[in-house]
């Protein structure tokens, strides 16, 4: 996807980028491109993918929640995705970007001074650690391609505020809620809304699934990891 293309595909789920923000993804690519030649980042390493699997797939976000003026946390943010497109595009947002791996959190605290972003942050912890701690704190809490569905409610949904939305970017998630309701149950989340579309130009298959926290998550969660990956809830 060329940056026509990528300005063009935008304006068909309604956002409008303007030129500045054109010039912080461009910088943005370019710190990309050169970082992940030193260490791994990424496996998407050409331009035009960047643009359609990196940028383009983040802000499909919008197609499924309201983007402005809340506060989000972008749980396994990896190289910044979706949680550093977001701020670029919606600058109003209040952003935390957690990742377990030092060296990309390093990167994103180079991209946020490259760029000059402000009213972002970058945690470097693992998120079922980083829950037992920070409770009801964000609007909105995502992740895109972390781990299977089952554990990232586990250790998301204690982040999000009663009345807050966790959200899931997934690729195809039918296997993934299988058994779940008793997730739901425990957690006290409701199931809103599940949108299945394809990427423009490669047609891969996306899944977004937004949840909407009923109430406060009960202390014992998230688990420890090891009983997260061994037993069900
Ligand atoms: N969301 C990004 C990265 C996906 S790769 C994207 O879509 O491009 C998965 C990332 O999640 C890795 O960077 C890994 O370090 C991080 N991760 C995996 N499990 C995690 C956990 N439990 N807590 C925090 N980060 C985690």
């Amino acid at each position: 996807m060329n940056k026509e293309q990528f300005i063009d595909e935008l304006k068909k789920i309604n956002i409008t980028v303007t030129d500045h923000m054109l010039e912080q993804l461009e910088k943005y690519d370019e710190v990309l491109r050169a970082e992940n030649k030193k260490y791994n980042l990424t496996a998407i390493k050409n331009k035009e993918d960047v643009y359609l699997k990196h940028f383009y797939d983040s802000l499909t976000l919008s197609k499924i929640i309201k983007l402005e003026n809340q506060s989000l946390c972008d749980i396994g943010t990896g190289a910044g995705f979706p949680g550093m497109v977001l701020k670029i595009i919606y600058p109003n947002l209040k952003v935390t970007l957690v990742d377990a791996t030092e060296k990309k959190c390093k990167f994103l605290q180079l991209v946020i001074q490259e760029l000059g972003l402000k009213d972002i942050e970058v945690i470097h912890a693992r998120a079922e650690i980083y829950s037992k701690t920070v409770r009801e704190k964000y609007d909105i809490v995502t992740s895109r391609a972390v781990a299977p569905l089952k554990h990232l409610l586990e250790y998301s949904i204690p982040l999000v505020k009663v009345e807050g939305n966790y959200i899931a970017m997934k690729s195809d998630i039918q296997k993934e809620i299988e058994n779940i309701d008793i997730y739901y149950k425990k957690l006290k989340i409701e199931e809103e809304k599940i949108l299945t579309f394809t990427l423009p130009y490669e047609e891969s298959t996306r899944t977004l699934i937004r949840y909407k926290k009923i109430d406060k998550t009960d202390l014992k969660y998230p688990r420890k990891y090891t009983d997260i990956k061994k037993k069900s809830l």
